[in-house]
């Protein structure tokens, strides 16, 4: 069966403000619907790693705050610790990070809670009996509110293929334990042929999990002063990928064909047990814009690959999602990104950029699941 996907272009006039728009677009989708009066009402969001400019801009957000709070509900801004060194490891960090990037309860009058806590530790194990997990670990502030909304910046993403509705909430609600349990089974590997020695990984990973060695003299040196090579210990590594794309040699690298439809359907399900006895009661807001070909957690952004094209909305995270992929694959590459020259770049931005990375497999699953439907019809505002 087919989802309605509501959809509002980017389009605006003295009589209509893109603001007006976001309103319109979440009271079609059936925000009404999903508050519950005087309910507690999460909005799932990322605040954007520090140095990070392609998340939600926060006056985009305000609009969705105030339908939240006309119909009665009780919004706060939430988001839950991350695994990896950077600035949004623990609550003290994440809202420094968040006020310096805009998001502040003096201008957008909805407090900001860390859905997980002071140390990522504050988590529900929500039953959900999948296939892959038993149990969820979700951010206790996202299980114990009443109502979910998830405001997802669409990118593209290094080890899911894309982020939108489902990553937001799957991953980026799950607690600190719950981001370990998803990330698993992804065990990087040194290319030893690559290794330069540099360290910048090991630098980067908030486990110890990686150590400089003399360089064996039977392994070859991909340059002269290459003295030293990377090692991770399998056992301290928790999978979070973050030395992958840290690496400037691109010497780290994982079993694209095993380790990543694990990782997608561990998501998925986690996805499953956040919106677990609220189903009801979500709402998932894609927005198109600035549409980097990595995730928000580096700090930094790389130029959009396409042009901004607009926000959608569904009570679907399957159908948002799915929905989102198309729009995006429709737009003419931008020959000022890192997609100039790929091929497929016309047909499949996610292919052009990360050929490794089936992206079908996480919204096949989420469908197989029950999440949602890959089917949906596009309803343009
Ligand atoms: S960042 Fe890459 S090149 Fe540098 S030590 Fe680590 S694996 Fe080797
Ligand atoms: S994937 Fe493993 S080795 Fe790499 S940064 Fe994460 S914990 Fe460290």
């Amino acid at each position: 069966m087919s989802s309605p996907v509501f959809f509002t272009d980017l389009r605006a006039a003295n009589d209509q403000s893109l603001l007006d728009k976001i309103s319109n677009l979440v009271e079609a989708a059936g925000i009404q619907k999903v508050v519950k009066k005087r309910g507690l009402t999460a909005i799932k969001i990322h605040f954007g790693e520090r140095g990070n400019t392609a998340f939600i801009r926060p006056v985009l957000v305000r609009p969705v705050i105030d339908v939240i709070a006309k119909a009665g509900g009780k919004p706060f801004l939430t988001d839950a610790s991350t695994l990896y060194v950077g600035t949004r490891g623990n609550a003290v960090d994440h809202l420094t990070t968040a006020i310096l990037n805009g998001f502040a309860y003096s201008t957008l009058q909805a407090p900001l809670i860390i859905a997980d806590g002071l140390d990522g530790r504050d988590e529900v194990a929500v039953p959900i009996d999948l296939k892959l997990c038993r149990e969820a670990y979700i951010a206790s502030a996202v299980v114990r509110a009443d109502s979910l909304v998830s405001l997802a910046h669409f990118k593209l993403h290094e080890a899911a293929g894309f982020g939108g509705a489902i990553k937001n909430v799957g991953m980026g609600a799950a607690s600190r334990r719950g981001k370990m349990a998803q990330h698993s089974e992804v065990a990087p590997a040194v290319m030893q042929n690559k290794c330069i020695g540099c360290g910048i990984c090991r630098d980067q990973c908030a486990h110890g999990a990686i150590r400089l060695e003399d360089r064996p003299p039977d392994v070859p040196r991909p340059r002269e002063d290459a003295a030293k090579i990377a090692y991770i210990d399998q056992v301290l590594c928790v999978g979070c990928a973050g030395c992958i794309h840290a690496c400037p040699q691109g010497a780290l690298a994982i079993d694209w064909e095993k380790d990543l439809p694990r990782f997608m359907e561990r998501m998925v399900e986690y996805t499953a047990g956040a919106v677990k006895g609220k189903e009801k009661r979500c709402l998932f807001v894609n927005f198109l814009t600035q549409i980097s070909p990595a995730c928000d957690c580096y700090p930094f952004a790389d130029a959009p690959i396409v042009a901004d094209i607009g926000i959608v909305a569904s009570r679907d995270p399957v159908a948002v999602d799915q929905a989102s992929i198309d729009l995006v694959n429709a737009q003419p590459p931008l020959d000022s990104s890192c997609v100039k020259g790929c091929p497929d770049a016309k047909s499949d931005k996610i292919r052009a950029v990360y050929p490794n990375i089936d992206w079908r497999h996480q919204l096949a699953y989420a469908q197989a699941i029950g999440l949602g439907s890959m089917s949906y019809d596009l309803v343009r505002l």
